[in-house]
């Protein structure tokens, strides 16, 4: 199996009838782009920057150490692309130098995009490190847990003010970098047809996405069997935002967990995502069930299964189709 796995480096993620899709990583630090190479990523999906600011003990990490980092992913990935998610702290993750009040939900509360908007001066120094940084590879931004166009239109002013900045600075950046949001909020999702038009791409976040519309609190293992990926109301969701952003001429990426498990493969094939972003060791399995079927199998597959009422039977017809 291993053998099968390695005679995939370096060929295309393409299905039997030619459909391509892209098969990146999601990483944490830079130190993580060894792994992608070797396991052929085809770019950076997820660049989850909390870490670079959680690796810190006493202050925000620099506009210079930030950059360091993003042009070290930007160079090592050799011009592939690079999603690099702005900064996504609140919920579980907690910064020691940065003092949050205690909420009684913090999974709904002051976290990711909503921290960025109310400290500018926070979200501002990563904007700058993020456009300085382009100038070294094929940089997308991602902004996460936007619920609302408001927000994005209120992230992309921020960029906008940044871009202006840098340039009566004379810095350089890159003029083609992609701006886009995570779908990880059910609001944002069901006005995707909207926010498609004022974004680059769509990625989804499975993990908060099942969280937020099953209402199912995905740390407490008292309830886990409530979360699960094959929920038919996530689904259609998933469906619905690829739908909306095709129809805009925009491409989907998938950054949740569902991106590289192999029973939600096939079902996300055929509802059309563009690209899929997993841990490294995911991806030339992944390659492998991708080159083995047909996009229009897929296709009728996925809405075998739209028309499905649990999560149960979805998951049994996946397992017993594929074998797994
Ligand atoms: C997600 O919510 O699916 C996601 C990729 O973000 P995180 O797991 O970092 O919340
Ligand atoms: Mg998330």
């Amino acid at each position: 199996y291993r053998k099968s796995l390695d005679l995939l480096k370096g060929q295309p993620s393409v299905t039997l009838d030619g459909r391509h899709v892209e098969l990146a990583g999601n990483i944490g630090s830079p130190k993580d782009v060894e792994g992608l190479i070797k396991n052929d990523a085809e770019g950076v999906g997820l660049y989850r920057t909390e870490f670079l600011y959680m690796d810190k003990e006493d202050a925000f990490p620099t506009e210079e150490e930030q950059y360091e980092a993003y042009k070290a992913v930007l160079e090592g990935m050799d011009n592939k692309p690079i999603v690099i998610r702005t900064l996504d702290i609140g919920g579980d993750k907690e910064l020691p130098y940065f003092e949050m009040e205690s909420e009684m939900n913090p999974f709904l509360g002051y976290r990711a995009i909503r921290i960025c908007l109310d400290r500018k001066d926070i979200f501002k120094t990563q904007l700058r490190a993020l456009y300085r940084a382009s100038v070294h590879g094929k940089l997308r931004i991602m902004f996460p847990m936007i619920s609302s166009l408001e927000e994005l239109l209120a992230a992309k002013e921020v960029v906008a003010e940044v871009k202006d900045e840098l340039n009566a600075e004379g810095v350089a950046f890159a003029n083609d970098v992609e701006v886009g949001m995570m779908i990880e909020i059910p609001s944002a999702a069901v006005i995707s047809d909207i926010l498609a038009k004022h974004v680059d791409f769509f990625s989804i976040g499975t993990n908060d996405l099942i969280q937020y519309t099953c209402a199912v609190d995905r740390m407490n293992q008292k309830i886990s069997h409530l979360y699960n990926q094959f929920n038919p109301a996530v689904l259609r969701l998933i469906k619905t935002v690829i739908d909306n952003a095709h129809k805009e001429g925009k491409w989907v990426g998938m950054c949740g967990e569902s991106a590289g498990d192999q029973r939600m493969i096939p079902i996300l094939l055929g509802f059309g995502l563009d690209e899929f972003s997993m841990s490294p060791i995911s991806i030339l399995p992944a390659r492998k069930l991708i080159t083995s079927v047909s996009y229009e199998d897929m296709q009728n597959f996925a809405n075998e299964v739209l028309s499905m009422g649990t999560a149960k039977e979805i998951k049994a017809h996946v397992e017993k189709t594929f074998n797994l």
